[in-house]
């Protein structure tokens, strides 16, 4: 029988959502839409010592600023609810008591002070830290070292104790991952990790499998990072009887740093200026914000195309892709085994893209927010917005560079490159722009083609070249070199404001 994928995204709510999980949702979200499958968002919040207040909220922001949302989550609720590990913390138990009844599990007593103990005396050399494993556990103290009654009196003393699993020794464990085929661990080099903590919540690995088990996920892609606790989770699976239910596991490509020397972190966002986080992250214990890549001014599916291109290949030279086309092109069998180096230029190139993709009526909405910042909120109006929009697209690659783009479209340039217009004033440029004004005056209407008309008519009639006049016009019109055509800027910033600008700076010279 062909089960119904049923595939989920289980982030620990402890911050700012990575990119990388944004890439996790992604590559989540296609597969399941690929196979008329379910997408499941599960908090996985058994670590009480990192909850952080807000962080779960801001997930589901995420996933909704990213189109990505989904069928079931703490939000929605679903057949398997709840989808908080906090709110299942009564059925984890049932499962670690299993392990304990088949021997696979064990009590551990050993106190805080214990623990550094054996670190310290069991250590061989200096390179080497002991663990909690099959070489290490008899000359602890536990249940399969204390003798059977004594350690049954401890528990009914109340002593605090933690459950681990009891590794095997010698034992070589197989997964087969969908993106790296075969790989296998040496059961000795992986410690008896604890699987209920002295606090009685569990462990991510226990809370792991028996969530993925009850809510019958088929597939888990997770980052690569998790690699190494596979092992763990198979022989959990195994041990629970679970085995032939497992999920097929995809551990994703990290995505490196730019130079390709290792993970990319948040703090290689800060130092080298781009976002990692999909959107700001304010931090509530200190109150710091950390930027993202919503407030930064990209489109959610430039953002999320990106992504897509971030460790996956189409086979083909196609870059651009919508939603709806990634569903239908995404395949594990092109993701690649190799971390994705993050390449902050090629995520604006996508913006771009999007940017110019856009009509200028649905851009100007998306604009709006980042001109009202500098604005003030009303000040604004959108019928102008969309005219602007659209004669400086083609120069924005981020929603916030259209401030920076098309400030003067708004309000008198605050500054304006004097030096340069001064360097090559003269007099016939004087006599020009002193004699336009009347023309510009009288236009019957104020448009860009009558504008560039009379410009063009007074000309004829000065020995002037229009690039000596178009340059130093366009300063006075923007305040610097930069900016569209220079009558269309004229057009739209009108004819009252038009002759101001010019007025000034031809008085001031
Ligand atoms: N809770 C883990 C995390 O924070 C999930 C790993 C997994 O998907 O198994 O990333």
């Amino acid at each position: 029988m062909n089960k119904k994928v049923r595939v989920r995204f289980a982030p620990s709510p402890t911050g700012g959502l990575h990119l990388g999980g944004v890439r996790t949702v992604l590559y989540n979200y296609l597969f399941a839409r690929q196979h008329g499958g379910d997408f499941v968002l599960r908090i996985e919040d058994t670590d009480q010592a990192r909850f952080v207040a807000g962080a779960e909220q801001y997930i589901m922001d995420c996933l909704n600023w990213c189109g990505l949302v989904p069928d079931e989550s703490p939000e929605k609720g679903g057949p398997f609810a709840p989808y908080r590990q906090s709110e299942r913390k009564h059925l984890y138990h049932e499962y670690a008591q299993k392990l304990l009844d088949s021997g696979h599990a064990y009590y551990a007593f050993d106190s805080t002070d214990e623990l550094e103990k054996m670190r310290k005396d069991l250590r061989k050399d200096e390179h080497s830290v002991p663990q909690y494993d099959h070489t290490t556990r008899m000359q602890m103290r536990n249940s399969l070292s204390l003798p059977a009654g004594e350690a049954m009196n401890l528990l009914d003393a109340g002593t605090p104790y933690v459950v681990r699993i009891k590794m095997p020794a010698h034992e070589t464990i197989k997964i087969t991952d969908m993106i790296r085929g075969e790989v296998a661990f040496d059961s000795d080099l992986v410690d008896d990790k604890v699987l209920i903590k002295a606090d009685g919540m569990p462990t991510y690995h226990l809370a792991v499998v028996v969530d993925d088990y009850l809510m019958q996920i088929t597939h888990a892609f997770r980052g690569e990072e998790w690699l190494p606790s596979a092992p763990v989770h198979v022989l959990l699976w195994e041990y629970l009887g679970w085995k032939e239910h497992m999920p097929q596991w995809a551990h994703l490509p990290l995505i490196l740093k730019p130079d390709g020397n290792g993970k990319l972190s948040k703090r290689d966002g800060d130092r080298l200026g781009f976002p990692v986080f999909a959107m700001n992250w304010t931090d509530p214990k200190t109150n710091e914000t950390t930027g993202g890549f919503r407030e930064m001014g990209f489109l959610p599916q430039a953002f999320v195309n990106m992504l897509a291109m971030l460790g996956w290949n189409p086979g083909t030279e196609q870059e651009i892709f919508s939603l709806d086309e990634l569903i239908e092109k995404f395949s594990i069998d092109r993701i690649h085994k190799g971390g994705a180096k993050f390449d902050f230029e090629k995520a604006k190139w996508f913006n771009h893209q999007y940017i110019l993709r856009t009509d200028d009526a649905a851009l100007a909405d998306l604009v709006k927010p980042f001109i009202d910042k500098e604005l003030g909120i009303g000040n604004c109006e959108l019928g102008l917005l969309e005219k602007v929009v659209g004669l400086i697209k083609d120069r924005c690659h981020l929603l916030s560079d259209f401030w920076a783009q098309g400030h003067f479209f708004f309000a008198t340039p605050e500054t304006v490159e004097m030096a340069t217009i001064k360097e090559k004033w003269n007099d016939q440029k004087q006599q020009f722009f002193t004699a336009w004004r009347p023309e510009l005056e009288n236009l019957s209407s104020w448009n860009q083609q009558n504008i560039e008309t009379s410009f063009n008519e007074l000309l004829a009639k000065h020995t002037i070249k229009k690039g000596d006049l178009l340059q130093p016009l366009r300063i006075m019109l923007v305040g610097g070199k930069y900016g569209p055509g220079v009558f269309a800027i004229a057009e739209v910033i009108g004819g009252k404001e038009t002759i101001k600008r010019i007025n000034n700076v031809v008085a001031s010279l």
